[in-house]
C-alpha cells in the first residue's frame, strides 16, 4: 500500500517520536507547576518547542498559542477576533475554498449576527484581488485566506492580500496549515496577522496545533475560546499537552531544515508523477493553477469515469483521496468552486507527495491508475 495522502495527514518521523518519549514517562511534568523540577522541566521543554515553531513561519515565542490543532487555532482566531473586535465592525471577508473549520466558524459568526462576504475563485483557484479590494470595508474585522489549499495545493498572494486588508484598517488571518515547512512561509514578509499551525501535518504528532498572533505593529488579541488557568497568556487555557509540544517543536526544526531540498525534490516527482499520468490516460484535467502550488500536490479530475468505483479500485494499493478527509463521499466543494460538475468532482484524486515518497511509487501510481482508468472507461457507456 502506497501513501498518497500527505495533505490528510503525515506519519511522525521516527527524530520527533524520539524527541517526545521521554515526556510521556521520566519528565511527565505539569508545565504549569512552578515548585519543583518536574514542572520546570516540562515548561523549559514547552518554550523551546515554542520557539522552534516561531523559528518556523519567522515570528516571536510570545506570538505562539498552542492549541489542540488547527481547526481549534482556525475557530479561535476567527471567533476571538469577532469577539474582540466588536467596536471596530462585525464583517470577516474569506473565500469558498477555505478549510470547513473556517467557513463553519464563519457561518457561526453570521449566526451570531456578523457578516460574511464569501469570495468565490477563478477557474485556476486562484483569488481575484480587485473583487477582494471591493468585498473589504472599513468595518472589516479581518480576511482570512489559506497559504496554501490543503485539496488543490493552490498558493495564495499572502503579502498582496494583506497590503489590501491593511489599507482599509482590517486584519489577515491565515490558515497556514499546508504550507508552514513546505513552502517559505514568513509571518513578516507575508504581513499576517493571525496564522493557524497543525503539527501533523508536518510529521509531528495528532492533535497539537498552534496559533500565532501578531504582538507587534499591531498588537493583535483574540479573546479566548476556552476559559480557565489562563494559560498561553490567557487565550487558551487547559494544562499543556507536553509530549505532543515538544513533538511539534522537533518536527517545525526538521522542516525548517530540509525544507528547500525538500520542496525541490517533491516537485520532481510530482512532475513525473503528472507526465506519467498524462501519458496513461486520455483528457485528463489538473485542478488548480500549476504556476502558484505546492510542490507535494497534484489534483486531477478523469472525465467519463465513475468516482467511487475509481476510489474502489485503488483503495487497496494506494492510499489516495478524492479531496478533503473530513468530507469523502460528497463532492469535494473546493472542486465545485472551480467549476466542476458533481459526477466530475468524484471523479478526481488528490495526490500528497511527501516525506517518503519514491519514484517507484509515483510510477506504480501512475500504473495502477492508468490500468483502473482504462478499464472503467471500457465499461462505462459514455
Ligand atoms: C488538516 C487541516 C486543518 C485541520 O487541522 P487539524 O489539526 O486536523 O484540526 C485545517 N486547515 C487545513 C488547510 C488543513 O489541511
Amino acid at each position: 500500500m502506497i501513501y498518497f495522502d500527505y495533505h490528510a495527514t503525515t506519519p511522525v518521523d521516527p527524530v520527533v517520536l524520539d524527541a517526545m518519549l521521554p515526556y510521556f514517562t521520566e519528565k511527565f511534568g505539569n508545565a504549569a507547576s512552578r515548585q519543583y523540577r518536574y514542572g520546570w522541566d516540562a515548561k523549559e521543554a514547552v518554550e523551546q518547542a515554542r520557539e522552534s515553531v516561531a523559528a518556523l513561519i519567522g515570528a516571536e515565542s510570545k506570538e505562539i498559542v498552542f492549541t489542540s490543532g488547527a481547526t481549534e487555532a482556525n475557530n479561535l482566531a476567527l471567533k476571538g477576533l469577532a469577539d474582540a473586535y466588536r467596536a471596530r465592525g462585525n464583517h470577516f471577508v474569506t473565500v469558498t475554498t477555505e478549510h470547513k473549520s473556517v467557513l463553519d466558524s464563519c457561518k457561526t459568526i453570521e449566526r451570531q449576527g456578523g457578516e460574511v462576504t464569501l469570495l468565490p475563485v477563478e477557474p485556476d483557484g486562484q483569488l481575484d484581488l480587485d473583487r477582494l479590494r471591493q468585498a473589504v470595508t472599513p468595518h472589516t474585522v479581518a480576511v482570512s485566506v489559506m497559504a496554501a489549499n490543503n485539496e488543490i495545493g493552490t498558493l495564495a498572494p499572502l503579502a498582496a492580500i494583506a497590503a489590501l486588508a491593511h489599507e482599509k484598517g482590517a486584519l489577515l488571518h491565515t490558515d497556514a496549515v499546508q504550507a508552514a515547512g513546505k513552502v517559505p512561509f514568513d509571518v513578516n514578509a507575508s504581513g499576517v496577522d493571525v496564522a493557524s499551525l497543525t503539527a501533523h501535518k508536518l510529521y509531528g504528532p495528532k492533535g497539537v496545533g498552534a496559533l500565532y498572533v501578531r504582538r507587534r505593529n499591531p498588537r493583535v488579541t483574540v479573546s479566548p475560546l476556552i476559559d480557565g488557568g489562563g494559560h498561553e497568556r490567557g487565550m487558551r487555557s487547559g494544562t499543556l499537552n507536553v509530549p505532543a509540544i515538544v513533538g511539534f517543536g522537533a518536527a517545525a526544526k526538521l522542516a525548517r531544515t530540509q525544507m528547500d531540498e525538500e520542496a525541490a525534490r517533491l516537485l520532481t516527482l510530482r512532475t513525473r508523477l503528472l507526465d506519467g499520468l498524462r501519458r496513461q490516460v486520455e483528457g485528463l484535467i489538473v485542478n488548480g493553477t500549476l504556476a502558484a502550488r505546492l510542490p507535494g500536490n497534484l489534483n486531477v479530475s478523469f472525465p467519463g469515469i465513475d468516482g467511487e468505483a475509481l476510489l474502489v479500485s485503488l483503495c487497496e494499493d494506494i492510499a489516495v483521496s478524492s479531496g478533503a478527509a473530513c468530507t469523502a463521499a460528497e463532492p469535494s466543494h473546493v472542486l465545485k468552486a472551480l467549476g466542476r460538475k458533481t459526477d466530475l468532482a468524484l471523479a478526481s484524486l488528490r495526490f500528497g507527495l511527501g516525506r517518503w515518497t519514491t519514484d517507484a511509487d509515483v510510477d506504480e501510481a501512475c500504473a495502477r491508475v492508468g490500468e483502473v482508468v482504462h478499464r472503467l472507461r471500457a465499461m462505462s457507456p459514455a
